[in-house]
């Protein structure tokens, strides 16, 4: 079959990665994505047609929120048939938030979604910019049979493709700026492209992408610590309109047996709230159950984050909320994978 060659969109919401210096000044300032070709003429190599939408005002990616996810998912369903592959350029600190999120988003996905971004500026003599961009493209390029290879939403950044919502930033200033603790790499770039095949999301081709645009905020996420006092876990489950609430358990998901705070959760999930217990951890999955320590949150119906990053588990909850999940399948789903997300 003749190879066609492949459209690729690509989406700058803001991050270090689209500034360049100002050699005079030494000032970052946001780079112009319109003349992208012109000043990486690299770009030009790639066996690919490159087209480029950026958000009207780039931001830094601390600023991210569901509003600007799902103006990502709208640019990508307004061009989903007329492009082959999506490289979305984000900053790096909430990187794995978004590309969470908008796995869960885009259901039925069977194009690459590939955000990346970079630690320096891409006008810097030593950026890692060049790099993570030209890999990404290729990455959302690469075909078979003039199909897409990778069909769901990944992450690149120094030499290593991710599943995006297995993902979490782990270093503010080394190049290798993201782990995938309980996923094994999707690809590594070296001399060659490596792509590790079975590791790949297996969409179905067969059915059509659904893109969802409802998220509902009202979520917390509670960090436990010894010495946590009744106040604060009572004052947090008493938020107004409060939906659902990240546990951040010890180990595999052991928290204090004080009654207190067994019964404040208690009476809170007899109330409707939802409670998802993962873990501090960077790997490994919570075993509600394994300890003593863990056996209270079981009886009283906490759900299982089993080995879900804090980026994947919040976003699920969300979409999960705005999709309005009745309350008797919500446990069920929540601890079902549905993007690959979890083991
Ligand atoms: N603060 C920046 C951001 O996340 C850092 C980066 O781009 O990597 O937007």
């Amino acid at each position: 079959m003749a190879q066609t060659t492949p459209n690729i969109l690509l989406i700058y919401t803001g991050g270090t990665i689209g500034m360049v210096k100002d050699f005079k000044t030494g000032a970052l300032r946001a780079f112009d994505f319109k003349t992208l070709l012109d000043k990486i003429p690299e770009l030009q190599l790639l066996e690919c047609n490159i087209e480029t939408i950026s958000f009207e005002d780039p931001i830094d990616s601390s600023n991210m929120n569901p509003n600007y996810w799902v103006q990502i998912a709208e640019i990508i369903e307004t061009h989903y048939n007329s492009f082959d592959g999506f490289v979305i350029l984000h900053g790096s600190d909430t990187m794995s938030y978004t590309a969470s999120a908008l796995s869960f988003m885009l259901e039925n996905l069977t194009k690459p979604v590939v955000f990346t971004g970079s630690q320096l500026p891409i006008g810097d003599l030593r950026t890692d910019a060049k790099e993570n961009l030209i890999t990404s493209i290729q990455v959302a390029a690469l075909q078979s049979n003039n199909r897409p290879v990778i069909q769901e939403v990944c992450l690149y950044f120094e030499y290593k493709l991710y599943r995006a919502n297995r993902t979490t930033k782990i270093n503010a200033e080394h190049f290798e700026a993201f782990q995938s603790p309980n996923y094994p790499e999707l690809a590594q770039s070296g001399v060659h492209l490596k792509v590790n095949s079975e590791y790949l999301y297996k969409a179905d081709v067969a059915k059509t992408i659904r893109v969802h645009k409802t998220l509902d905020t009202n979520v917390a996420i509670i960090k436990l610590f010894p010495g946590i006092t009744k106040a604060l876990l009572q004052s947090i489950l008493q938020t107004p309109n409060l939906k659902g609430v990240l546990l951040e358990t010890y180990g595999a998901g052991n928290s204090t047996t004080e009654p207190w705070f067994g019964n404040l959760l208690e009476e809170a999930i007899a109330k409707g709230l939802y409670v998802v217990n993962i873990t501090q951890c960077v790997g490994g999955s919570v075993i509600m159950g394994h300890y003593e320590t863990s056996n209270q949150l079981k009886n009283i119906g906490v759900i299982s984050g089993k080995d879900l990053t804090t980026e994947a588990a919040i976003t699920k909850l969300m979409w999960l909320l705005g999709e309005k999940i009745e309350s008797k399948v919500f446990k069920t789903m929540f601890e079902t994978p549905l993007r690959g997300e979890m083991s």
